[in-house]
C-alpha cells in the first residue's frame, strides 16, 4: 500500500434526524496514516456525521456517498461498513453486562475477520499484546463490558477495540473528552499506534487538549452541519486561543455579502 493510499472518502454527506437537517454536504477525503480532526461547537451535528457514516439506524442518509478503501459502502448495514475497514468510537459507549471484554472483542473480531482462522487463532496472544502496548491492565480482560466502567476506562476499551479490528479509517467520536491525563496519554498512544499501520483517522473533538499528543494532518472547522474551514494544525492552535466564535461569525459575514443585493 502506498503512503497516497485513501483509505475514507465522502462526498457531498446529507444527513437527517427524523424530519430534521442535520448535516448539509460534508466532502472529505482521508489517505491511510493521515490524522484528520473535526472540530466544532457543541451540537453543530459532529456525532449525526460520524453516526451516519457507520450506519446509524437512528440516522438517514439523504444524498452522499461513502467509500471506505475505494469501495462503495453507502447503502452498506453497519456490520458490513466494520468488515469493509469503518470503525466508529463512540461518544457514549453502553455497556453490556454478563459479557466480557475478551468474549465481546473475541466476538468483535470475528465478525471483521469473517470467522478467518488465523486470526481466530492468534486472538489470545494479540489480545495480550495490545493489552501490554497500551498499558492496560490484563484484569480488564474478564470484566463485563462498559459496566461499572469510568469515563477512562471506557474510552481505553474503545481503543483496545479498535486495535484488534485494525481498521481501515476509524471514526473517534469526542474518544478524549472526559479523560484525565493518564487516561488520554493511553487514548493518544493507541491512536498513534494505529496511524503507524496506516489507519486513516477522523478525530472528532471540541476541545484542543488531545491535539498536545496526537497530532493532526489537517484540521477541519465543523459548524451547523458543514465543514466551513479547513488547514493545518495551527487552525486548531486559533481555535483554542481564539474560541469558534471569529469563525462563526466570518461565516455569516461571507453568507450575508453573498446575500447583498446587486447594487450596480
Ligand atoms: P455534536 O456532536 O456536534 O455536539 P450532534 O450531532 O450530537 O452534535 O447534534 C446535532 C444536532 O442534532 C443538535 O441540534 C441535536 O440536538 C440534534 N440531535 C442529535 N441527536 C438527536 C436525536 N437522537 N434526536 C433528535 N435530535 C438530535
Ligand atoms: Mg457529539
Amino acid at each position: 500500500m502506498s503512503d497516497n493510499h485513501v483509505a475514507f472518502r465522502c462526498d457531498d454527506v446529507h444527513v437527517a434526524i427524523g424530519e430534521k437537517q442535520v448535516v448539509k454536504g460534508v466532502t472529505l477525503t482521508i489517505k491511510a496514516g493521515e490524522i484528520h480532526a473535526l472540530m466544532g461547537p457543541n451540537g453543530s451535528g459532529k456525532s449525526t456525521f460520524a453516526n451516519a457514516l457507520m450506519g446509524h439506524p437512528a440516522y438517514t442518509l439523504t444524498k452522499g456517498t461513502i467509500w471506505v478503501n475505494g469501495e462503495d459502502v453507502t447503502d452498506a448495514e453497519a456490520d458490513e461498513k466494520s468488515r469493509k475497514g469503518m470503525f466508529l468510537a463512540f461518544q457514549y459507549p453502553v455497556a453490556v453486562p454478563g459479557v466480557t471484554v475478551a468474549n465481546f472483542l473475541r466476538a468483535a473480531v470475528k465478525a471483521r475477520t469473517g470467522d478467518d482462522e488465523a486470526a481466530m487463532k492468534s486472538f489470545r496472544k494479540d489480545l495480550i499484546a495490545e493489552f501490554e502496548k497500551l498499558d492496560i491492565d490484563q484484569a480488564f480482560a474478564t470484566r463485563y463490558v462498559n459496566d461499572g466502567f469510568s469515563g477512562g476506562e471506557k474510552k481505553r476499551l474503545e481503543i483496545l477495540q479498535m486495535a484488534m479490528l485494525k481498521p481501515k479509517i476509524a471514526l473517534l467520536d469526542e474518544t478524549d473528552s472526559g479523560l484525565d491525563i493518564d487516561a488520554l496519554q493511553v487514548v493518544s498512544r493507541g491512536i498513534n499506534r494505529i496511524v503507524e499501520d496506516k489507519v486513516g483517522v477522523l478525530l472528532v473533538t471540541h476541545y484542543q487538549r488531545i491535539l498536545n499528543y496526537v497530532k493532526p494532518d489537517f484540521v477541519h472547522v465543523f459548524m451547523e452541519g458543514r465543514i466551513v474551514r479547513s488547514g493545518g494544525p495551527e487552525l486548531a492552535h486559533a481555535l483554542e486561543e481564539k474560541g469558534y466564535e471569529w469563525i462563526e461569525n466570518e461565516v455569516h459575514a461571507a453568507a450575508a455579502v453573498k446575500e447583498l443585493p446587486c447594487l450596480i
